[in-house]
């Protein structure tokens, strides 16, 4: 094993005290824990009750839980061509850490540790939905595949690319933003925090099913270098 993996995942045991759970349910619904007005395309009436502040994990040892991810979703995922999101970052130093505690939660995500200020590249082609500054995630985008079937999610950004905005196209390997660790992260362990949900039927962008996109990253393109979006 290289030094560098062996420091990229000692940095992940480290993200574990300070990562943000994804504003998500391991089961249909999902939302930003400290909450929100949905935005005009997701109506007041049909948004459920905020619920309690998101709660700092505890320090404790990585657990798994029995959250395989959903399947479809998987073979969903498994059908895109998809660019790692993070720039110098290989697929060889990808830790699955959906399965793992998060406090009371499971992670449902994957943890990628860059130096803070590193490239963040949209994994596939699809739009920018939704920029949602949240309590947990911090800076974070949501941008849907092509379909609408899903969504994938980028936390604590520490900040957005120039010019970023919900409606635009992008494709994959575009410049979202850059690795930070706003929202709940440990200043300390600067990473991307990434998820993948299965969208439901009505297509909103804070409900969905949770994806293990482990699999699919471990056969996806180096972000290779970077180039700005329109
Ligand atoms: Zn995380």
């Amino acid at each position: 094993m290289k030094l560098r993996h062996v420091a990229i995942a000692a940095g992940v045991l480290l993200a574990l005290q300070g990562c943000e759970r994804a504003p998500v349910r391991t089961t249909v619904y999902r939302q930003p824990q400290e909450q929100q007005q949905p935005a005009a395309q997701a109506p007041a009436a049909q948004a459920p009750a905020p619920s309690a502040a998101a709660p700092t994990p505890p320090p404790h040892e990585a657990i798994t839980m029995a959250v395989p991810g959903d399947a479809a979703g998987v073979e969903m995922l498994s059908h895109r061509t998809l660019r790692l999101p993070v720039q110098g970052v290989p697929a060889s130093a990808l830790v699955d850490t959906y399965s793992q505690s998060r406090g009371t939660h499971p992670h449902e995500a994957i943890d990628i540790l860059a130096p803070r200020g590193t490239p963040v590249v949209a994994v596939d082609d699809g739009t920018i939905v939704k920029l949602f500054n949240s309590k947990p995630g911090g800076i974070t985008v949501y941008e849907f595949d092509p379909d609408g079937r899903l969504s994938y999610y980028y936390a604590h950004l520490d900040r957005y690319a120039e010019g970023l905005h919900e409606g635009m196209q992008v494709k994959r390997g575009d410049l979202l933003g850059y690795v930070g660790s706003t929202g709940n992260a440990d200043a300390r362990t600067p990473h991307l925090h990434f998820a993948v949900f299965k969208l439901g039927p009505e297509k909103r962008w804070w409900e969905g099913t949770p994806v293990n996109p482990y699999s699919a990253l471990r056969d996806a393109e180096p972000a290779g270098t970077v180039t700005a979006s329109r």
